[in-house]
Formats: C-alpha cells, structure tokens, sequence
C-alpha cells in the first residue's frame, strides 16, 4: 500500500458512504412529509438493506488496512485527513463490533416500532409500542455489551451524541439546573404578574402561518435556495449536504406560537449545516459536531434571538400584518411576555425555556435507570407519571400526553435527551462571550443579524466535525462548558419578566 493509494481509498468510501447517508436520509424525509401510510414495510426493506450497505462499505479487512496505515503514517498528513481518520475510526470501532446480521434487524425494528409509536400516540395507548420498545431497548443493551462502556453503560450512548460525556457529568449539571430552576419556579408560582397568552390562541390559517414561517427563516439568513420548509407530525431538520438542508414545522390553527417557535428552531440547525466549511463536504467530516453543539445552535436562534425582547420588537409589525384581526390591539410587549410565560407543563416540546429542562432531566433519569435495568418497560408509564408528579406536580391524563409523547425512543435514541440542556448551556456561554464584541439587542431591534451569524460561522458552524465540541467552546469561549452563563441567564430573564 502507498498513501496515493490510501488517500484515493478514503475518498471513495468518503463518497459511497455519503450517498447511502443521503439515500437513506431522503427516504426517512419522505416518510415523515408525504409517504403513504402503507409504506412502512417497503420502507423497513429499503432501509434495512441501506443500512447494510453502510455497514459493508466501512466494516471491512481493507478499509480496516487503510485506516491502519494511515494511522501508521499520520505525520504526513493534512490535518483535515487527520480527522477524517480519527471519526472514520470512531466510526468503524463502533459498528464493527456488532455483527452486520443484528445490525439490519435492528433497523428492521426500528422502522416498525416507529410505525407502532405513531399508532400507539394515536389511539393514546402504550400497550400497542410497548413490546416494539422492549426490543429497541434490548438491542441497544446488546450494543452496549458488544461496544463495551467505561463506569456505567449508559455512558456508551451518552458518548454518540456528545464524545466523552458521562452520567457523572451530566448528574453534576443537572443538579446545578435544578439548584437554580426550581426555586426561580417556586418563585414564579407566588408572583403577581399574570401573562395573558388568550391573542395567541385565536384561529391562526396555516397558509398564512407558512408565509410567517418562510419570513422568518429570510431574516434570520436561513438560505431557501439551499433548502426548504415543510410540514410534518415532528418538526425537525434533516440535510443532505450544505446545499439541501430541509426543514419541517407543525402548524396549530389555534395557535400561533408552537410553529414560529419550530421555525426558528429548526432554522438554527439548518443555518449550522449550511454555513459548514465547504472543502468538509461529502466527507466524513461534514455534519455539526455533536447534538449538543447542534442544539446550541438551534435553541440560539429560538430562544436566545426569537425570545428576546428585542427581536420581538423587530418581527412584531410583520406577524401583526399577517394577523391584523387577531393583534390589531396586542403589543410587542404582549408576545414577547406570551412567548415568555413559564409555567410547569406536561409535555416538552411545548415547554417554556425555563422550565424546558426539568423535562430533560425526568427522561435523562428514566434512561439512566433502564440501562442500569432497575426498571421494566411494562412499568414505563406508571414511572413517568410518578416523575410528572414529583417535578411538576402535574399527571398525564393518558398515555399521549405522557409517556408517548416523544418520538426518541421508538427510533432508538437513548442518550440523546440530554444534549437538548447541553444545548441551552452551550448557547448562554456563546452568547456571554459574543457581547464582548456585538451589541447584541441593538442588532436584534434592527432585525439584523448579521454580526451573530458571522461570529457562529467563525466561531461554530465552519468547522463542522473538524473540532469536537469540547474544543469548540474552549477556541469560542477560553472556557469549557460551564452551566453558570445558562442559570445566569435564566435568573436575569425570569426575574425581569416575574418581577420577582
Ligand atoms: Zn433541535
């Protein structure tokens, strides 16, 4: 072998791998936004042969060799190939210890159990996903075993969404979370200030919420010709490449605040691949570094932007346009308390930013305990209604609205909750450092955002995978992640609007 040789081999796996990423990708975005209901078995097949695919193009002797020899021979690379080498790595270590056979049954799995979540949420019942999440569960306790994990082995998933994090990190910040979030709610509770959010509930068209939507995403520099917005049940972004990256929102025609709140969600994603270097693309290297860091990203646009006062003062004129009937006599003032109004809630993703990650700790502390097998699936709900209870003082009044409100689980996605608080921690220490150079309220109040994109793409979004999230907030911030800009925050925040 030669490393002309090496470097060519790299590079073709680089572009077969990224077509059936793409494929595969583009399959699960027309399930989600238009693809008959009929589909699902067709779908499992393909995507199941897909994820095959996948697997044979990286777990073999030869790209083993390469990998090996380039390793061997890293001194004469580029730092970029560096990397490549490095995820590549991570990458085969991973997969390479699950035999290919139980790799397509878990896709298998996966796809039927989504179809069987759907109908479960639908008919409000948990025995119908029950048995489907069992088996997802016990191939990920399956992995785990094959993988290996250090200290606990909730730590191996933890680690696919946020390299190196570990349950004892992640108890530490939760209790600073908690130290901080629940006494500022139980100061909440004995407020005065009443929000009124009724202007928000009226008849909102969808037709006209899209056109908002699609206005939105112009300001805050979503680029449309590299990208779209759809609507699907779950918002959420997929790409493709930093030329197609694809949204999704959910429209409510009796209120107007969950889809302008996805929007801006979702485009903060996007606005990350699509600002992603360009010589990372079709690599391994190209997609945003962790969930965690991509959550910073999205809930930055959403909550550090899309909540502030000033952008509300901004956008405020356009959506009244959209709307005259139903805002001729609210204020700027009016939503931007609406969309601040904080209260103890049952389901996340309608959540106030304050409140928001005490949802993330009850199913952080679910996963933990089912990978440590203390629980049984069969007693999945009675558990979270009781952890309702106890953060929020709340029951579900049915399975829906409680344990199957989520669509993580049925897509196998353990670990993955906790990067949604990462995110809101990661997003207050960027912006604590960005206001040492931009005037950030001033920049909002013109509607211009300019200034912060720039300093996202500096600073984040063009590195793409070529620096883990650990040395992007220390390069971003001369620190590492450090939960007390996000508490800060929220304290400031909710004082001001509670008056407390
Ligand atoms: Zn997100």
């Amino acid at each position: 072998m030669d490393m002309k040789n090496a470097i060519a081999k790299l590079k073709e796996v680089d572009d077969k791998s990224h077509a059936i990423t793409h494929a595969s990708a583009l399959i699960q975005w027309d399930a989600a936004t238009r693809a008959p209901k009929n589909s699902v078995e067709g779908r499992a097949r393909t995507l199941s042969t897909l994820t095959g695919e996948y697997y044979m193009t990286l777990v073999n002797d030869e790209f083993n060799k390469i990998l090996s020899y380039l390793e061997e021979n890293k001194k004469e690379l580029d730092y970029i190939t560096t990397r490549k080498v490095e995820e590549y790595r991570i990458e085969y270590d991973k997969i390479a210890k699950i035999p290919v056979n139980v790799v397509k049954e878990y896709s298998e799995a996966q796809a039927k159990a989504s179809a069987a979540w759907e109908e479960a949420k639908n008919k409000r019942d948990f025995s119908i996903f029950a048995p489907h999440l069992e088996k997802v569960i016990d191939y990920n306790k399956k992995f785990i075993s094959y993988r290996g994990y250090t200290k606990h082995p909730y730590n191996t998933l933890l680690g696919d969404y946020e390299r190196g994090l570990t349950t004892e990190d992640l108890d530490e910040f939760f209790s600073e979370l908690k130290n901080t979030i629940v006494p500022l709610v139980n100061r909440i509770n004995k407020s005065n200030v009443k929000i009124n959010t009724e202007f928000t509930k009226k008849h909102y068209p969808s037709k006209e919420q899209d056109k908002l939507s699609k206005q939105l995403l112009h300001i805050i520099g979503f680029n449309m010709d590299s990208g779209l917005i759809a609507e699907s049940e779950h918002p959420f972004t997929t790409n493709f490449n930093r030329n197609d990256v694809r949204i999704t929102t959910h429209y409510f025609e009796n209120d107007l605040l969950p889809a302008l709140y996805s929007t801006l969600h979702e485009g903060g994603h996007a606005i990350y691949e699509q600002n992603i270097d360009e010589e990372l693309e079709f690599t391994q290297l190209c997609g945003g570094t962790s969930m965690g860091i991509h959550e910073s990203q999205s809930r930055f646009f959403e909550n550090i932007v899309g909540r502030s006062y000033p952008f509300i003062e901004y956008i405020f004129p356009i959506i009244q346009k959209a709307f005259p009937e139903n805002l001729q006599d609210v204020t700027s003032e009016d939503l931007y308390l609406a969309a601040n109004k904080s209260e103890l809630s049952l389901i996340r993703i309608d959540a106030d930013e304050l409140t928001y990650s005490l949802h993330i700790m009850i199913r952080y502390e679910i996963e933990k305990l089912l990978f440590e097998n203390k629980i049984l699936v069969e007693d999945l709900p009675e558990i979270w209604n009781q952890k309702y209870k106890e953060y929020m003082g709340l029951t579900p009044k049915n399975d829906a609205e409680g344990i199957l409100q989520d669509v993580h689980w049925s897509e196998g996605l353990f670990g993955y909750f906790p990067s949604y608080a990462l995110g809101n921690a990661y997003a207050s220490q960027f912006k604590n450092t960005m206001e040492k150079s931009i005037n950030i309220d001033e920049d909002l109040r013109n509607g211009n955002l300019e200034n912060i994109r720039k300093w996202l793409y500096e600073n984040v979004h063009k590195y793409g995978k070529l620096l883990t999230p650990k040395e992007i907030i220390k390069k971003a911030t001369n620190e590492p992640l450090n939960a007390k800009y996000y508490t800060a925050y929220l304290e400031e925040k909710y004082s001001k609007i509670y008056d407390l």
